[in-house]
């Protein structure tokens, strides 16, 4: 069966994605797209003979659409997610499921009143292999329960528009959620220090960001957000449990040594650290629509980051431990 697409916002990551339905992904054909750009959505359609329509609600409606990929700016997550859950339709959302908890809670009541999950949230990491093999580790409990976590999360630099709240909304939102998906348990506070800060920063930023964060069952978890380390895109993390370690493995790479240096190099981009799970994210989306079982990060999880961002803002501007309060899970996502 194929599963035939409609892309909502055909801006870098809509385009990548709409490239990886079409190139990677078998079962799935982008049949129609819309940007606010016209023209960029038209550019698009045309090279993959798809439609471009005028907005986000007719893509929804299209009879032709089965399901819908949102990939235009955070806030708008919301409105067109909803849309899609009140047409019945699968939706696939790029992080952010929505800008507030509050529109997160109500996505998560209207896809309770259909009685099954058509969402799914652009948490790709849960795709990366590196983390799969710790996660297996991990729920082996080989090594006894976690008890820390190390993690890391380094840009070589951001752009002046980059501003120090978005080190926890955009940055650690990917660790936020791979904490709880690797350990299997919510966040319960935030706290943020400061560091030194870098030379190499506009002046606005406040960067590094030391985050720490502690879960239900009380494992610590310490994240370094450096977004002008400079020197390349590195993510790192360690799970201490209490008989070893487990810990994400580099990129694979070739060592050159010369010149009585040995060197690797380190990647650039987060397209290239997180492509192939990027790609898989997307064969497993499309496989779960066959299944009519959706397997992926919920909207609980999307609600969850949102909750817990929230607490991290709030801990950066204050100082503070800052306590992450979420609602009852519903049992639609599970206990
Ligand atoms: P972008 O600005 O390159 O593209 C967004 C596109 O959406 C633009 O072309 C814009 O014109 C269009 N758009 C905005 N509002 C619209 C509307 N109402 N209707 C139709 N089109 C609309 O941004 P991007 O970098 O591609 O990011 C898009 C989303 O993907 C963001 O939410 C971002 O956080 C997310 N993202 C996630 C990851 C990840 O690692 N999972 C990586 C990059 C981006």
């Amino acid at each position: 069966m194929t599963v035939h697409i409609g892309v909502i916002g055909t801006g870098m990551i809509g385009q990548d994605h709409i490239r990886r339905l079409t190139d990677v992904v078998t079962g799935a054909e982008v049949v129609a797209v819309t940007d606010v750009d016209g023209a960029r959505a038209a550019e698009v359609a045309s090279g993959i003979g798809a439609r471009a329509l005028p907005t986000g609600q007719d893509v929804i409606a299209d009879p032709l659409v089965d399901a819908v990929v949102v990939t235009s700016w955070g806030p708008t997550h919301a409105e067109f997610v909803l849309a899609a859950i009140a047409a019945g339709k699968y939706v696939f959302c790029e992080k952010p499921l929505a800008t507030t908890a509050e529109d997160c809670l109500r996505i998560i009541e209207a896809e309770q009143s259909v009685g099954r999950r058509l969402v799914q949230v652009g948490f790709m990491r849960r795709y990366d292999a590196g983390y799969r093999a710790m996660k297996e580790v991990l729920d082996s409990r080989d090594l006894g329960h976690p008890l820390m976590m190390h993690c890391a999360h380094r840009n070589p630099t951001v752009p002046e528009a980059y501003h120090s709240a978005m080190a926890v909304q955009d940055t650690a939102v990917h660790e936020i959620d791979t904490i709880r998906w690797l350990l299997d348990e919510e966040i319960v506070s935030a706290q943020v220090i400061r560091p030194r800060r870098t030379a190499n920063r506009f002046e606005h930023l406040v960067d590094p960001q030391f985050m720490l964060f502690e879960t239900a069952s009380g494992v610590r978890v310490d994240l370094e957000v450096f977004v002008n380390c400079q020197f390349g895109y590195d993510i790192q993390c360690e799970t201490v449990c209490e008989t070893g370690t487990v810990r994400l493995p580099d990129p694979a790479d070739v060592i050159v040594k010369t010149a009585a240096v040995q060197r690797t190099g380190v990647l650039q981009d987060w397209k290239d650290r997180f492509g192939a799970a990027f790609d898989r994210e997307f064969v497993e989306w499309i496989a779960s629509i066959d299944d009519g079982r959706l397997a992926g990060p919920s909207a609980w999880d999307g609600y969850a980051a949102a909750v817990t961002t929230d607490a991290g803002t709030e801990a950066l501007e204050t100082g503070r431990v800052v306590s992450v309060r979420l609602k009852d899970r519903p049992d639609l996502y599970g206990s």
